[in-house]
């Protein structure tokens, strides 16, 4: 379903009128293609603090130019992107240094560009530090909601930049054009893995198999093509009676599809049979709807729901980790969703069933990097364009699309590209993460 509205605001007519009213702005998002794989330069560092970070030589490997304040300051340069340094910021007088470094440059930022803050863990023996470091949070989302023409901002928590040259790089690309108002953990106390920095940065999937649930259509399809892209050999999984769209697409991609309904109780046998050598990145994609309110909802919508959703992923998680079919390296990112954080009339069942991929993601994290060397994530995506959100009713569809700081709906490549990230083999030290993509919804934190 087209959005007349983003497009009607790109006219000259359109941007006067809605201004005019004070309606919503969107700005049409910059995403990756092949023929544009980057934000276009320059990059600002800024610091706030005394830092330790070693942060210069990963940016210069993103190859995004570097800008300089003073040219961003007289408005000279327009930088793509400004990435703060906030590691450093132990406590409250500290803090004014983070306005300091932004306020007289944040003007100049290009539209669709970014903004990246980089904060410390907190320490729970200095509650100065707690505070100045979680004073960085509200300071992102709030900065996300205002900042406008496309442009988002994010925190990073790190000790080594190293181990978050593939978080640095997704952010400040063209690829995390719907992610804004995140907090992402790198390497912060659940264990952080081993990162392989991948022999050709294009292709960091080379040589791996990576299995995608529901990947017939909607967002798995759009995830499948995103992880063959990056190198990967993709199984199309979905059930029987889409087996000729999972057909359909395997056949573009290079790749093979599998009919299996995920909620077979031996579902994880039947892809051990069918991957034999094992795989690399499982991506827990399918999922549906039975919304109602629970006062009307009977026991069937309740238990197919949290069946697809929540229940088929736990025992093929455990089938495969089990099996040992997840190769050390390996990537598992499950599907949750905004509903599941913030809740949603209408979607008790969705929304336990979405909550509980992010229980189960958290819980499992540490220990899957234990025993199997296999980080898990999650994403949670808004409101995204696809069937099953072009069949809700018009006046809830248009309060999803403009009820975010980006004014509008994410795209399935959005949360594709999000999914890649979290697949990467140099994004061993992100795990137990959930990462909205949403363009910084309203709903929820
Ligand atoms: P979709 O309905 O377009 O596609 C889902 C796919 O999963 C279909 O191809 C379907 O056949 C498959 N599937 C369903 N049950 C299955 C089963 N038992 N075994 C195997 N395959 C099965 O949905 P979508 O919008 O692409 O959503 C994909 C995921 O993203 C879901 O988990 C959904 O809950 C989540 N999500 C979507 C949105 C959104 O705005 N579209 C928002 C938040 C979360």
């Amino acid at each position: 379903m087209a959005d007349r509205y983003l497009s009607f605001t790109g006219t000259a007519p359109g941007r006067f009128l809605t201004r005019r009213l004070g309606l919503p702005q969107p700005a049409p998002l910059k995403r990756w293609s092949e023929r544009e794989t980057s934000l276009g330069g320059p990059l600002l560092q800024l610091t706030a603090g005394k830092s330790d970070l070693d942060l210069a030589p990963v940016l210069a490997r993103t190859g995004i130019p570097a800008g300089t304040e003073s040219g961003a300051r007289t408005g000279a340069e327009k930088p793509a992107a400004a990435v703060l340094d906030a590691t450093g910021v132990r406590d409250v007088g500290t803090l004014g240094e983070v306005h300091a470094a932004l306020h007289p440059v944040l003007r100049s930022v290009a539209a669709s560009g970014r903004v990246v803050v980089l904060g410390a863990p907190l320490d729970p023996a200095d509650h100065h530090q707690s505070a100045a470091q979680q004073a960085l949070e509200g300071f992102t989302r709030s900065l996300g909601k205002e900042i406008g023409r496309g442009r988002t901002v994010n925190l990073v928590r790190l000790t080594d930049a190293d181990a978050a040259e593939s978080t640095l790089r997704f952010l400040l690309s063209p690829k995390s054009a719907y992610v804004s108002g995140q907090v992402i953990g790198v390497g912060d106390g659940l264990g952080g893995g081993g990162v392989t920095a991948p022999g050709d940065w294009e292709r960091p999937l080379a040589g791996r198999t990576a299995l995608v649930t529901g990947a017939a259509r909607g967002i798995g399809e759009a995830v499948a093509e995103t992880l063959a892209r990056d190198g990967a050999q993709v199984v199309v999984l979905d059930v029987p009676a889409a087996e000729a769209d999972a057909r359909r697409v395997a056949e573009r991609l290079g790749g093979t599809a599998l009919a299996l309904d995920i909620t077979a109780a031996d579902a994880g046998e039947r892809i051990m049979d069918a991957l034999p050598a094992g795989l690399d990145v499982l991506i827990h994609n399918a999922g549906i709807t039975r919304d109602r309110r629970l006062v009307n909802m009977p026991a069937e919508r309740w238990s197919a729901v949290l069946e697809v959703n929540l229940a088929s992923v736990l025992r093929t998680t455990d089938a495969l980790l089990a099996g040992g079919a997840l190769r050390p390296g390996g990537r598992i990112v499950a599907t949750a969703s905004i509903a599941g954080l913030a809740g949603n009339a209408g979607q008790t069942n969705y929304g336990a069933s979405k909550a509980g991929v992010a229980g189960l993601v958290r819980s499992l994290a540490p220990r899957a990097l234990a025993e199997h060397q296999v980080t898990v994530n999650a994403v949670a995506p808004g409101f995204i364009e696809t069937k099953m959100t072009a069949a809700v009713p018009l006046f809830i569809r248009e309060a999803g699309r403009r009820m975010n700081s980006l004014a509008q709906g994410g795209l399935p490549v959005d949360v594709a590209e999000t999914t890649a990230w979290l697949a990467h083999p140099a994004s061993g030290a992100v795990n137990g993460q959930v990462v909205r993509v949403c363009g910084q919804s309203l709903l929820g934190a």
